[in-house]
């Protein structure tokens, strides 16, 4: 009965919506709801506003994955929340521990679809990084990606990208400072729910915006619209080619949106919010990883505000799919290629690759639970 009332209560109000799941005997979802909507939650349950902080800190803070554990709030409250509210409905699937230490989530949502997170841990670092998904799949196609591979199925909500940074939290009872949009998926053709999880982890997981990297193929729009957001991640960038022809024949995005156009939007990034972006480039061997790719690319680059990070390529699975037979720079090469950047006064790193064994890696999240 208590849970009927507060079911109409909270329908009234269409922001709450949202979290009440659809179906009528579902019970609320807390996580993903904000201190406004867990204060309009306590209100409804005739409960003072102060509870609402209570239970923001138990969840956010505190990473409780129980009811039971919120040891400061009155038992009589407890027993509302757990008649009538779940802290989330995500559920681990699978986990897989790297030998470098990596960490692969492979998470399950209400309605079976799965995707993964990846916690990354650098030596030397404090830092506790998170490569979330933005989508379920991906409809961009680019030759060289196994999410790719996998079409588009659907776009992930805000809560359920927040869920992947607070399952790691609960998991490991540690606090993630970084946050990479780095997983599956494009961030920009899921603009709205990405940057409504931007602010939740921002004002709730406390990372700071500095600190919250979207990575885009470069859907031209979206980038002009980012710079005049209230909040505004930094950018990385997926070029991965310095001519269009080449772009093109990796990337189909290069047919819709021109290097050129993409380069213009990124100086009106630069130039409206002072931040730098960061150019990704990945390394095919004998084919983006030449003497010419790197001269040209350098060209690029001179009058863009910009740092480079060159992904040597991670080799898919390319069995099930129609992927061309791509194959790796030789370290000669990335070193070659990498020199030729530095002398053009950009600041070049090589990414670390992470997690290969458990195919973590840039490119190899396909969402499936591996065969054998
Ligand atoms: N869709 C977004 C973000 C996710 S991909 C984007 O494309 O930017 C994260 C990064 O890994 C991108 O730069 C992507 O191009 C790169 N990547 C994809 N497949 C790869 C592979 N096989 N080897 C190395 N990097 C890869
Ligand atoms: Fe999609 Fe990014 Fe993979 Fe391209 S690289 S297919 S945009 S996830």
């Amino acid at each position: 009965m208590l849970k009927f009332f507060i079911m109409e209560a909270l329908s009234e109000n269409n922001d709450m919506s949202a979290f009440l799941g659809g179906k009528n005997n579902d019970k609320i979802r807390l996580s993903g709801l904000d201190k406004n909507e867990l204060e309009s939650l306590m209100e409804a349950f005739g409960e003072k506003k102060f509870r609402a902080g209570q239970v923001f800190s138990w969840l956010y803070v505190k990473n409780a994955s129980s009811f039971d554990e919120m040891s400061d709030i009155k038992k009589e409250l407890r027993q509302k929340l757990t008649e009538c509210a779940v802290i989330t409905d995500v559920k681990i699937k699978t986990k897989q521990i790297s030998t470098d230490g990596t960490l692969k989530y492979l998470l399950e949502y209400k309605d079976g679809n799965t995707a993964e997170c990846v916690l990354m841990r650098f030596d030397n670092r404090a830092n506790l990084t998170a490569c979330v998904s933005s989508q379920i799949g991906c409809a961009m196609g680019c030759k060289f990606c196994a999410t790719g591979q996998r079409g588009i199925i659907r776009n992930l909500e805000p809560y359920e990208i927040l869920e992947q940074i607070l399952t790691i939290q609960r998991d490991t009872g540690l606090k993630v400072t970084n946050v990479v949009f780095m997983g599956q998926g494009e961030p920009f053709n899921n603009y709205k729910n990405v940057m409504r999880a931007i602010e939740l982890i921002n004002n709730c997981l406390t990372v700071g915006i500095r600190r919250i990297t979207v990575s885009t193929c470069g859907i031209v729009p979206k980038i002009y619209d980012v710079s005049n957001e209230a909040l505004v991640p930094t950018l990385a960038i997926s070029l991965h080619a310095p001519n269009s022809e080449l772009r093109a024949q990796i990337m189909p995005v290069e047919k819709r949106y021109k290097i050129d156009e993409l380069k213009k939007a990124l100086q009106f990034y630069t130039e409206k919010t002072g931040k730098r972006v960061t150019l990704e480039y990945v390394l095919i061997g004998k084919l983006t990883d030449t003497k010419e790719c790197a001269a040209e690319l350098a060209h690029f680059m001179k009058d863009l505000k910009c740092n480079v990070n060159l992904i040597p390529y991670n080799p898919v699975d390319i069995k099930e799919s129609d992927l061309p037979d791509f194959k790796k720079p030789d370290k000669k090469d990335v070193m070659k290629f990498k020199y030729i950047l530095e002398a053009s006064g950009k600041k070049v790193t090589v990414r670390l690759e992470r997690g290969a064994d458990i195919d973590a890696a840039c490119g190899q999240l396909k969402g499936k639970v591996e065969k054998g």
